[in-house]
């Protein structure tokens, strides 16, 4: 999708979110899709994905088959920065999901059985386990692997 961001449209959208400083989340203020994550309407078409958007002004156009997924665990964060293109669809987490994660994996439960749970790659249970990601999310991080 090419996203026609004139300067109008790129100051409309950063009129709607809330900057901070360059590694600050900035959230978004404006509208949200059913999903939750930020939507901004663009021309005539339906609302495009506000971190798409984001993600454009640093990137240039995403290309296809790519996705754009943020790297601090807030799905309202639209700070270019924290936004990166990867090749899996929006993550099925939530900042309770990867608590939920974090807590039972702390208590003993298999890295194996959380995967199939929540529908998550081992590799992205890892990742939020040691904290790589959603860092902000909250729960125990996993500082060595567990012996079992
Ligand atoms: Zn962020």
């Amino acid at each position: 999708m090419n996203l026609k961001l004139d300067w109008k449209a790129q100051a409309r959208f950063w009129a709607k979110v809330k900057q901070g400083k360059p590694n600050d989340d900035w959230f978004w203020t404006g509208a949200v899709d059913s999903q939750g994550y930020p939507a901004f309407g663009l021309g005539t078409s339906n609302a495009v994905s506000g971190r798409r958007v984001a993600a454009t002004m640093r990137y240039g156009e995403i290309p296809p088959g790519k996705y754009v997924s943020d790297t601090c665990g807030y799905i309202m964060c639209v700070n270019p920065a924290h936004l990166v293109l990867s090749e899996q669809a929006r993550a099925k987490l939530t900042t309770e999901k990867v608590v939920e994660i974090r807590t039972r994996a702390a208590a003993g439960e298999s890295r194996a059985k959380l995967c199939v749970e929540y529908g998550v790659t081992a590799k992205a249970v890892s990742e939020l386990l040691r904290g790589l990601t959603w860092k902000n999310a909250g729960g125990p991080i996993a500082k060595t692997r567990k012996r079992k």
